[in-house]
């Protein structure tokens, strides 16, 4: 049986374990010597050299006892900032929240204790269980940049669930966008501003000028599109000979992502160009986008497994990036789950104890159902 009191007792002690990206080795050791205690043999890889981390991605595997697909369960180690001395606070009406001046880090603790209370629960009962292989990742919150150096071939599976959305337990993601980053770097020429500003070049005003003629916000039902920062200039009497915005774009559609990546930096050129600045542009993929098959197995088992919980079953679009924007562009076929996380990256961060035993019960089903 899943297990309230001992859900509740160990998210409320691995939320105690600072785990900032890039810096989850105390919280992987205490979940690694869980797992081992509970049969899984575990592996890494070597992303923490990569990604200048402590910590690499952990491969766990369970071997089942019966011979049906295997199944690859996905969560994240690291939490966003403010997330140093976390502790979770139990409400009277079943609410677990953070002490208020940090984030709780139910994103993405819900998942990761939801799926070892699932394997404690299946092993307690001595149920019958397909094979379950867990991926757990460092830096997913810095543009998933610990799965993005995994090494996935170390997976025997091709079906993944990806514990790591916010909402009531019962809903999956079923596509997401692809993300791209943006750098310019504007060139001008400094001059007195006084004396003989004809004779200089404002990066910032050809930064302005280009920032205008930029489609930005929401383009479409499936594309957005935000500048992130400018820095530029110092005192108020010289023009600005340098500049540097960054923004981002992000689409379900990959032709339009790219479509809308190339109106910015064509925008910025020319407004580099007509004020005779220079602009150097860095374009970086962060993840690309993905959308399940309706037809795809995962999905069927999901939503059978919700008919059976009494949950909702409901599948959605997504706005952001998880590490199944990484899996799925490896050829894995995954979804999302939502797993009661509210409120995620703030301190107001929240989750209700009847959504963890939800999760939990859910993973439960998705291991022990064909
Ligand atoms: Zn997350």
């Amino acid at each position: 049986m899943i297990q309230e009191q001992r859900i509740v007792s160990h998210f409320t002690s691995l939320v105690a374990i600072d785990a900032p990206s890039r810096g989850e080795r105390a919280l992987a050791e205490v979940v690694k010597s869980q797992l081992r205690d509970l049969g899984l043999s575990i592996e890494e890889d070597q992303a923490k050299e990569a990604i200048g981390g402590d910590c690499n991605n952990i491969y766990a595997t369970w071997p089942g006892t019966l011979d049906w697909p295997p199944l690859v369960f996905c969560a994240h180690f690291d939490t966003v900032e403010p997330g140093k001395g976390k502790r979770a606070v139990i409400r009277p009406d079943g609410i677990i929240t953070s002490g208020g001046d940090t984030v709780l880090g139910a994103d993405d603790l819900s998942g990761l204790t939801a799926i070892v209370e699932a394997i404690r629960s299946i092993r307690e009962d001595g149920q019958e269980h397909r094979t379950v292989e867990l991926f757990l990742t460092v830096a997913e919150e810095q543009h998933l940049l610990g799965s993005t150096h995994a090494e996935l071939d170390r997976l025997k599976g091709r079906q993944a669930y990806v514990l790591d959305a916010s909402g009531s337990p019962g809903t999956a993601i079923v596509q997401a966008p692809g993300n791209i980053g943006l750098v310019f770097d504007l060139q001008g020429h400094s001059a007195h501003a006084g004396m003989e500003p004809e004779k200089g070049v404002s990066a910032i005003t050809a930064a302005a000028k280009g920032i205008a003629a930029m489609r930005l916000g929401r383009i479409d039902d499936e594309t957005t599109a935000n500048i992130g920062r400018i820095c530029g200039g110092g005192a108020t009497n010289i023009v600005a000979d340098a500049c540097t915005v960054t923004a981002e774009c992000r689409s379900r559609d990959a032709a339009k992502l790219e479509a809308q990546a190339d109106q910015m930096c064509a925008a910025m050129e020319k407004a580099a160009r007509d004020l005779g600045a220079r602009v150097a542009i860095q374009r970086h993929v962060s993840y690309r986008p993905y959308a399940v098959s309706p037809q795809s197995p995962v999905l069927a088992r999901f939503q059978a497994a919700c008919r059976k919980l009494g949950l909702a079953g409901a599948l959605q679009p997504g706005g952001g990036g998880s590490d199944n924007n990484t899996l799925c562009e490896a050829g894995f076929d995954g979804i999302v789950l939502t797993c009661g996380m509210d409120q995620v990256h703030s301190c107001q961060e929240r989750i209700a104890i009847r959504d963890l035993v939800d999760t939990a019960r859910l993973v439960e089903s998705l291991i022990t159902e064909p």
